[in-house]
């Protein structure tokens, strides 16, 4: 198979991370005889640096003709003084709004190796598969007005949350898709006890779900969510919220896993490309050491196989290798308890790496 794939590595450790993954892409290539070629481009603090820009016009041309894009991590103190429309984080937001990236997809699964290292008792934890689908781009964060006002004399201010029908529709459907390649469920979460919106959510929720019969549809209130994620997450699996909401749950569920460096992430919309990134940050404390866990990147690039290019099989197999590390006891050093004898980044992508050839 012949696929483009565009590289931002953005800045601190986004660098780090995004070679780690590109070797690992370079491997899933020679093992299962595919042909991907990779362009880099910049974004973030460093594009800020060269071309005065976060997001420059080349970098954005380069992502539209690609099939795929990874990206690493935006910002750091350096760029912390700037002006709005030059902050490193603008290019990441500007990049989704121009690609129509509606959909962010957070997968979190424990890893066998790693149940200690959760706040969670081991038995709530052991075997969770969760997808949060978050809708990003409408809902509360985006609705209009947002402002400052004056109500009965007295200072206060309003947000508005606010969906179309066809940006409920398109998020569900691209949950109902994910199902498909999962266990078959989604729970859409709302809160349509008490909000207007969440009453057109899950009436659109269900009138989707008509063209999907072989997935199965729940509702759930987010406080009800909110728990049932603490409680027993492995009842959970596919849920598709809005953008608040999804902001928070997946959040919460991210500890679950026990490491920030752990966590891939999707951002999708209609068409391609799709940008595949770690939901950690820059990290600017412990960039360029060479110890950052690659993990996270490296499991998005195994999303990028499997939802970019259908290569499910090639997913599995970097899966598989994150799995078979960690229990070995490779571990970097967020994952570690002895940070002096914690694996480097390029140790544990070599040794990645090596299963993936081993497996293919
Ligand atoms: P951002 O605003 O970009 O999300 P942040 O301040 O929320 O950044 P991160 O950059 O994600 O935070 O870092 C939070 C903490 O987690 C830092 O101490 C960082 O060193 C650590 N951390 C984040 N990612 C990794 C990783 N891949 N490997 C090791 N440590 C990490
Ligand atoms: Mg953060």
């Amino acid at each position: 198979m012949e696929k483009k794939i565009a590289i931002l590595p953005g800045d601190g450790i986004g660098r780090e991370v995004v070679e780690a993954a590109a070797q690992v892409l370079k491997q899933i290539e020679a093992s299962f005889d595919h042909s991907f070629t990779f362009e880099y481009a910049d974004i973030g603090g460093g594009a800020v640096d060269d071309y005065d820009d976060p997001l420059p016009a080349h970098t954005l041309d380069i992502c539209k003709r690609s099939d795929a894009i990874l990206l690493g991590a935006v910002g750091g103190p350096a760029w912390d003084h700037l002006p709005g429309e030059k902050r490193p984080e603008k290019g990441l937001l500007r990049i989704r709004k121009e690609l129509g990236l509606f959909a962010n997809l957070r997968p979190v699964r424990s890893f066998k190796s790693l149940l200690h290292s959760s706040p969670l008792r081991e038995e709530v934890i052991d075997g969770v598969d969760v997808m949060i689908v978050r809708e990003l781009t409408g809902g509360l964060y985006f609705g209009e007005p947002r402002e400052r006002r004056t109500i009965d004399g007295e200072e206060a201010a309003v947000d508005t949350l606010v969906y179309k029908k066809s940006e409920i529709r398109r998020i569900v459907q691209q949950a109902f898709e994910i199902a498909r390649l999962r266990t078959q469920k989604v729970i859409s979460v709302d809160k349509a006890n008490v909000l207007e919106s969440s009453r057109l959510w899950r009436e659109t929720a269900e009138e989707t779900a008509k063209d999907y019969p072989d997935v199965e549809l729940e509702h759930m209130l987010v406080d009800n969510a909110a728990m049932q994620i603490m409680y027993d997450p492995k009842k959970l699996d596919v849920i598709v919220t809005e953008n608040m909401f999804g902001d928070i749950l997946s959040d919460e569920a991210s500890m679950l896993t026990g490491s920030l460096g752990m966590l891939p992430s999707a951002s999708m919309g209609s068409e391609k490309p799709a940008l595949y990134e770690p939901v950690h940050g820059s990290a600017p404390d412990i960039a360029g050491q060479g110890t950052a866990n690659p993990l996270a990147t490296i499991a998005s690039s195994a999303m990028m196989l499997k939802y970019s290019f259908g290569l499910q099989r090639e997913s599995d197999v970097v899966e598989e290798a994150i799995e078979q590390v960690l229990s070995e006891g490779l571990l970097p050093a967020d994952l570690s308890r002895d940070k002096t004898s914690a694996a480097s980044t390029e140790e544990v992508t070599k040794a990645v790496c090596t299963h993936i050839a081993r497996l293919a």
